[in-house]
């Protein structure tokens, strides 16, 4: 599903040049549930970015669903990102006049997706929400915001869903409670790829990709316990 080769991403800061992604070769198959950890600064959010077709590389090869990434446009890009990619993000990322419901439908309605208030009632309902549909952001609580950004996240039916930190700002009962939420989901065969420096939340996906200095130092399956 994805295959990347010798990705690297290098930032330039006027005359300083910041290599942020050092050349990483790894492939993920459909249904893998996957937690990127490491240090602050080690090219985490870099290659999050990358694989959520926000940014481009400047060197090396993605490959998501035989699609050449690298090789698309900015147009040809957003559709990917609308079409194949769920987001979900540390901060959540609702629009806070909009009501759970709505937030859940805007992909839909960009994408002019018919039947778009049926579906993400559902999106709702499969995060355990059906009750709070015409809550607004803030009338929830964190972890009912980050079921709603899940359900955002699903209701395209994306091929990967990428979280970066999903838990970092919740307590430690609700982020267990958003990672079995995940996990369900990665039976029903979601793709998943998450960022966490929590050891105990990473222990709870089956594959364990470590970077330090852009570059991946190791790469380990989850004893299933
Ligand atoms: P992580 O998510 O693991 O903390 P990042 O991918 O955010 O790491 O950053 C990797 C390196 O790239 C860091 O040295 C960071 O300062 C640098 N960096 C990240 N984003 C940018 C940017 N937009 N412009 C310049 N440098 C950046
Ligand atoms: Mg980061």
């Amino acid at each position: 599903m994805i295959e990347v080769e010798r990705l690297s991403k290098i930032y330039h800061m006027g005359v300083q040049q910041v290599p942020a992604l050092a050349g990483v070769d790894f492939r993920i198959e459909q249904g893998e549930f996957v937690a990127i950890m490491g240090p602050s600064g080690s090219g985490k959010s870099t290659l999050m970015n990358l694989l959520g077709c926000l940014d481009l590389p400047t060197s090396g090869i993605y490959r998501l669903e035989n699609l050449n990434i690298q090789n698309l446009n900015a147009n040809q890009l957003a559709e990917v990102r609308n079409q194949r990619i769920g987001f979900v993000f540390q901060s959540f990322n609702l629009l806070p006049r909009a009501t759970a419901l709505e937030n859940i439908e805007l992909p839909l309605l960009y994408g002019r997706v018919p039947n778009s208030r049926e579906i993400s009632l559902q999106a709702l309902d499969r995060v355990g929400l059906a009750h709070r549909a015409k809550h607004k952001p803030t009338e929830l609580s964190g972890g009912e915001r980050q079921r709603v950004a899940i359900a955002r996240a699903l209701v395209n039916r994306p091929a990967i869903i990428l979280a970066d930190e999903p838990t970092g700002n919740l307590d430690s009962a609700t982020g267990k409670e958003i990672m079995n939420l995940f996990q369900e989901l990665n039976r029903e065969t979601v793709t998943l790829i998450l960022v966490t420096h929590e050891q105990e939340v990473a222990n709870l996906t089956r594959r364990i990709i470590q970077m330090k200095d852009g570059k991946i130092i190791a790469d380990k399956r989850v004893e299933a316990c």
